[in-house]
Order: C-alpha cells, then sequence, then structure tokens
C-alpha cells in the first residue's frame, strides 16, 4: 500500500539501486540471463523441477548456479515436477496457478522487488507461457494489492538469445558480455550436466557470439495471445503431430486447455 509506494518512490529519488527477481518455468533458464544475475542477484523463483519426462529433478544444479552468481532462491522454487504441471493443464486446475500467482505477487511484496524478470510467451513450451502468464499477473496483483508498479521484462528461450524486437529495443535492457563474462557463462552451462544437450544444440544452432548478448525486454504477451487468436501455438501442433503417431495419449491444446487458465488467473488478480 502507501508504504510500498514510498519504497518504490524513494528508490527513483534516491538512486538505490532496484530489486529484482527472476521467475522462470523451469530451472536452467536462469542461463540465458547469467550475466544480469551476477550483475542484480535477484530473488528467483522457479515453477518445476525441470525433471522432465524422465522424472529427474535438476533442482541441485540450479541451487548451485544461483550460488555462483549471487542470486538465491525464492520461496516458489522448482515447486512441482514437470508431469504435474501437464497433468494440471490436461484436468484444468486452474486453482494451482492462480494461488501461485498470489503467492508470487505476496513474495515480490515482501522483498520489495522493483524489478522482474522472466521467460517470455513464444507458444513452443506450455510451462514457458504459464509463466509468461502467472509473472504478468502477479505483476498486475501486486499493483492491486499494494499500488506498486514493477517493471516486467521477459527474455527467450526458443528465440535467438541476442534477439529483441524493433519497437521494444529502446525500452530493452541490453547487456553486452566482455569475454571474462561469456567465459564465466559458459563455464556455468557446462556444469549444469542435466543441460548438456539442450546446451550443445543451442550453441551449435545459435553460436556462441549469440550469447554474448542478453536482451530483457518489455513483456509482450498481448502480441503473442492475438497471434494465437489466428493460429495455433507450436506445442499444440507438435502435440497433435504425437498424437497422430501414436506416441502421446493426448495434446495440450491452448483454446481448450491454455486459455481457461489465462482467463481464471486474470479474473484472480483483482479478487
Ligand atoms: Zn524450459
Amino acid at each position: 500500500m502507501a508504504r510500498g509506494e514510498n519504497v518504490c518512490l524513494a528508490r527513483q529519488t534516491m538512486t538505490i539501486p532496484a530489486k529484482t527477481a527472476l521467475m522462470v518455468g523451469h530451472p536452467g533458464h536462469e542461463l540465458r540471463v547469467f550475466q544480469w544475475l551476477e550483475m542484480h542477484r535477484p530473488l528467483v523463483c522457479c515453477l518445476t523441477d525441470g525433471s522432465g519426462s524422465l522424472g529427474l529433478p535438476r533442482v541441485d544444479s540450479a541451487r548451485r548456479l544461483l550460488g555462483k552468481s549471487g542470486a538465491s532462491p525464492g520461496a516458489i522454487f522448482c515447486r512441482i515436477s514437470d508431469k504435474q504441471v501437464y497433468r494440471f493443464i490436461l484436468d484444468g486446475n486452474s486453482e494451482f496457478f492462480v494461488g501461485l500467482v498470489d503467492e508470487l505477487a505476496r513474495i515480490w511484496i515482501a522483498a520489495e522487488i522493483d524489478v522482474v524478470a522472466g521467460d517470455a510467451a513464444e507458444g513452443f513450451n506450455t510451462a514457458h507461457d504459464l509463466c509468461r502468464f502467472m509473472i504478468d499477473a502477479a505483476v498486475a496483483r501486486v499493483q492491486f494489492l499494494c499500488g506498486r508498479r514493477l517493471t516486467n521484462y521477459q527474455f527467450l528461450l526458443e528465440g535467438r538469445p541476442d534477439a529483441c524486437p524493433a519497437h521494444l529495443r529502446e525500452s530493452a535492457i541490453c547487456l553486452h558480455l566482455d569475454e571474462q563474462a561469456l567465459a564465466r557463462k559458459m563455464a556455468a552451462a557446462s556444469d549444469y550436466a542435466e543441460l548438456k544437450p539442450e546446451v550443445e544444440l543451442a550453441i551449435q544452432h545459435f553460436g556462441t557470439e549469440a550469447f554474448a548478448l542478453e536482451c530483457l525486454y518489455p513483456s509482450d504477451t498481448g502480441s503473442m495471445l492475438a497471434l494465437w487468436e489466428r493460429e495455433a501455438p507450436g506445442y499444440e501442433r507438435f502435440g497433435r503431430l504425437r498424437v497422430k503417431e501414436g506416441r502421446y495419449k493426448e495434446a495440450i491444446c491452448y483454446r481448450e486447455h491454455i486459455l481457461p487458465i489465462v482467463d481464471a488467473i486474470q479474473r484472480a488478480v483483482e479478487a
């Protein structure tokens, strides 16, 4: 409330460093913004334990990486397994996500956070997209609960690490890593044993140099929601294909499964 507003104002006028928070869908995403982590030492929340379909959590690696960067884990950290998330989505368990939004907002209020960053919604992975929807809703909830406006950044996980839409470039944070910073980032990535195949694939695909630029830009969820009014997200097309091939029992579909959760989350912001 008024207290929060005053703290926020004090930081702006007295140039006290902003308090930052990161919220990611899976442990390991933080590697994409490793330099930003080192610079700001955010409070880090994470939806799943990264256990994937094989059920192998990567919580220890995630904690080790945070320790190296100086960031710290928040109260929501690797809260559930990936299998549980998919089950909740398919079962339409929007209460779980609504509850998490409120919890996230209260964590940020208690820690007097000014700036948040996290996954972008890219239509590639439902946990990434839900994470973004929850961040946006939690930012709105903070404003509803105490009047504070948090700055809300996103970064890509599937797209190029150095990509930034032209219309958002002016308000983006673009960090150019020097040789040492890039070496630290690459060392942290190779220390993340569970992500070895993904890291190798990403370097092969984009080249190491692409990771020498970190772009965090204002949340752009609206443009993706508008896009998915016209065409199905990639995960839905992929899931349907897998069902056809007999490799998946059911596919997560945007209109049937995701949109009702998004609506519930948005409705609950001012509850
Ligand atoms: Zn992920």
